[in-house]
């Protein structure tokens, strides 16, 4: 790139779809060697910002004399690796996304702000041992070093001299400290990175293979050094992890690196553990619960190959390797690795784009595949590696359909489950219970009027929380009080109607009195490491009824579960959005994995209106994979994905009309030239059409081909920048969306 490096064309991070060109710093030879994915500052608008180099070039289309100087050049390598820039400049066109958002959303906040990306790990002050056992109040005459005593109790992770620095006098007061010998100070990335090379001893040994988790893994094996997509298809607990571990194995044994993604920050700590447990190789780990200086550390760590193993959420397959070996994709039909806001990228699909970039094996476990990898295993780009029955001992649990038609529940529990629940009890086992609808009642009613608590900013009804007395929105967030008396009729008789997980708890407390009940759900979750504690008793107790939401359904080990019951499973099943289905059939089999495990056998009771649903008979049987040719048959004749491609444009503003107007005006202007083979549909109005005091229109762009929906998207988003009410109208595109609406 020597010789053309005139012009330097830098994505900067703004909502406009273009590059911008700029000159060398004033003092820069123009031969000075600059390269694709350095960062630059560069004057922008009336300030200064950040942007990527994505190429250099001997001309501009800008007269010279217009262009700008930048300020200066940041890296003197660049800060993405080759195939990281190359993944997020394809991302960001296949989604249609700015260049520069995208690129620099990938980076550690403080590298995106500009700092050094070669310097050492940030240090962190923490209590030692004995500023720990120092009792507080003892400095109350240094109420300075007190205050950073206290501070510093607080942070589990230390605090960096920064972050200190906004205790007034903290540098007087923390040398104070240090003289008494009551703080010390670590490196965060230090300590992970303690054996120098990367040791492949293992702590732990595993156990022995079975035949299908040999064969799954000296598959993977034989495809080191060549990019081989894997579906490892397994049912829950059939010993996938431990195929993972071989594959990370094989990595480090060849002095490479192991990328593993997993779906959601709760699920991290007991990957890690787990990794933890059987690799002496230091660990990097990613998500979105880590500090600035945290982040960067395990960026770094990962980027520079001090780190073997990487673990990390949907946004750490855009961190660079040095060493890169193998990638996995743990649950890989989990949503959580779609993006649902700004850069709607699926972290999955991008993984298998980032291993063919790498030219290495890619491996996609899952116990209920996503319908688009078992079609890609049909189309044989995928290799499908079984796991057909659970390793160990442990036998599948017996699965039944209690119809509430025949069984009259009463407040959500049948005659027929509340027995098992005794008998399992009874037994001394845990008991599982689902139920996706936390808070107490899904709606408040008047029983003389009929009038129901609706949010005023949403076209939807307020949740009654009982525990906190009041009335929330889960669309918007916004909260009420429990009215007194009926705000349309005046009427005391003001009833809460359905079940959530909180009426659910207090009637199981009222019919179990014996039994714990611990229930899990975004509320008795929201303290941080709630959710550990809780798993905690769980791991302990005996006795107990766990009652949640999709929060209790992934991959945790329950050993002491053998009854899973679904409170409701019609209300996945039938939902207005095409992959419904899918996600009830998942739902259902990851619930049902979590019953009888190891040496107890389990049973799950699945209570529904309907229990003659096609769907259902195939999941009874437990199998899962006709149940998806069942569903994929289906998209196949309604040319949905993976038949087809689809792509959202969702548009909303205050104005009432505005929303749907500004769709309407783009699909007119698109009718002109309107690319073959692309139906446009809407603009339409999703089931809410308020929300959170906006109103919401919507345009569902379809084709059989990628190409031609690609370059109609491409024509939509430069329309839409031109439009005339697109000052009053916020935006935004989704392709491959994973909900509808
Ligand atoms: P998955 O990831 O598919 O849910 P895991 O790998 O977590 O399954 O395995 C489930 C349980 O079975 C774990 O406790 C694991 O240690 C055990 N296990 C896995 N493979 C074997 C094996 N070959 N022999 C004995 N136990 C095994
Ligand atoms: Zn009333
Ligand atoms: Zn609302």
């Amino acid at each position: 790139m020597t010789a053309d490096t005139r012009i330097w064309h830098v994505a900067v991070p703004s909502p406009l779809y273009q590059e911008f060109d700029y000159l060398p710093p004033q003092g820069v030879a123009p031969d000075t060697a600059v390269a694709a994915g350095m960062r630059v500052r560069v004057p922008f608008g009336r300030g200064t910002r950040v942007g990527i180099v994505t190429a250099t070039a001997t001309a501009s289309r800008v007269a010279e004399h217009r262009l700008k100087r930048a300020h200066a050049l940041i890296d003197a390598r660049p800060i993405f690796s080759a195939d990281v820039l190359r993944l997020l400049l394809w991302a960001a066109d296949y989604y249609h996304y700015p260049r520069g958002e995208a690129l620099l959303g990938a980076l550690p906040a403080p590298l995106r702000r500009g700092e050094d990306a070669d310097a050492r790990a940030e240090r962190r002050w923490r209590l030692s041992a004995a500023g720990r056992a120092a009792a507080t109040g003892t400095l109350r005459r240094a109420p300075r070093q007190e205050a950073l005593m206290q501070r510093l109790a607080a942070a589990t992770e230390g605090l960096s001299a920064q972050e200190l620095g906004a205790v007034p006098g903290a540098r007087e007061a923390l040398r104070a400290l240090r003289a008494k010998g009551w703080i010390e100070s670590h490196e965060p990335a230090a300590e992970e990175s303690a054996p120098p090379s990367p040791a492949v001893a293992a702590i732990e040994t595993g156990p022995a293979l079975n035949d299908s988790q040999r064969a799954a893994a000296a598959a993977i094996e034989a495809a080191f050094g060549r990019f081989q997509p894997f579906l490892l298809d397994g049912v829950t607990g059939g010993g996938k992890t431990e195929v993972y571990f071989h594959a990370i194995e094989t990595a480090l044994r060849a002095g490479r690196q192991a990328l593993l993604l997993v779906p959601e920050i709760g699920l991290t700590p007991q990957m890690v553990e787990r990794v933890r447990r059987r690799f002496a190789a230091p660990l990097a780990v990613l998500h979105s619960g880590l500090s600035d200086g945290e982040r960067l550390a395990a960026w770094r760590a990962a980027a520079d190959g001090r780190a073997p193993i990487v673990i990390g959420t949907r946004s750490a397959v855009f961190v660079p390797l040095a060493r890169p070996g193998v990638v996995i994709v743990d649950e890989e039909h989990d949503a959580s690795y779609k993006q649902q806001d700004g850069f709607r990228y699926h972290a999955r699909d991008l993984a298998v784009v980032r291993a063919q970039y790498l030219e290495v094996p890619v491996v996609l476990g899952s116990a209920t595949p996503a319908l688009e990898s078992l079609h890609n295993c049909r189309q044989d780009r995928y290799r499908h590696l079984i796991l057909g029955t659970r390793a160990g001992a442990a036998a599948p649990p017996e699965i039944r359909l209690v119809s509430l038609r025949d069984h009259k529940a009463e407040r959500g529990l049948s005659p027929l489950l509340a027995r098992a629940i005794e008998r399992h009890l009874a037994s001394d086992h845990q008991v599982l219970l689902f139920l996706n609808r936390r808070g107490y009642a899904p709606t408040l009613l008047c029983h003389d009027c009929g009038w129901i608590a609706a949010c005023t900013r949403c076209d939807a009804h307020l949740i009654y929380h009982r525990a906190r007395h009041l009335l929330r929105c889960h669309h918007c967030d916004a909260e009420r009080p429990v009215p007194a008396g009926c705000p349309s009729c005046g009427s005391p008789d003001l009833r809460p109607l359905g079940q959530g997980t909180e009426r659910a708890e207090e009637t199981l407390a009222e019919r179990f009195p014996e039994a714990e009940i611990v229930r899990i759900d975004r509320d008795s979750t929201r303290r941080k490491g709630s959710l550990d504690a809780l798993f905690e008793r769980v791991r302990e107790g005996r006795r107990q009824i766990l009652l949640g939401t999709q929060m209790l359904t992934k991959g945790h080990h329950l050993p002491h579960v053998t009854l899973v019951g679904i409170l409701d499973a019609d209300q996945g099943l039938f939902g207005a959005d095409f992959r419904a289905g899918e996600r009830m059939g998942q739902l259902i089999v990851q619930v049902a994995g979590r019953a009888g495990r190891a040496d107890k056998p389990g049973e799950v009771l699945i209570q529904t209106q309907h229990p003659d649903h096609p769907q259902l008979a195939a999941l009874l049987r437990h199998d899962y994979r006709a149940f998806a040719h069942g569903l994929l048959d289906e998209r196949r004749h309604a040319g949905l994905p993976p038949y087809g491609c689809l792509a959202l444009l969702r548009a909303e503003s205050v104005h009432p009309r505005a929303a749907a107007d500004f769709l309407a005006a783009l699909r007119a202007a698109l009718a002109q030239g309107a690319p073959a083979g692309v139906e446009i549909l809407g603009p339409a109005p999703p089931p809410m059409e308020r929300r959170a005091g906006r109103h919401r229109a919507q345009l569902l762009f379809h084709s059989e081909r990628r190409a031609p929906l690609h370059r109609a998207l491409a024509a939509a988003v430069q329309r839409l920048q031109t439009l005339p009410k697109a000052g009053q109208v916020r935006w935004s595109l989704d392709v491959d969306p994973i909900d509808e609406y």
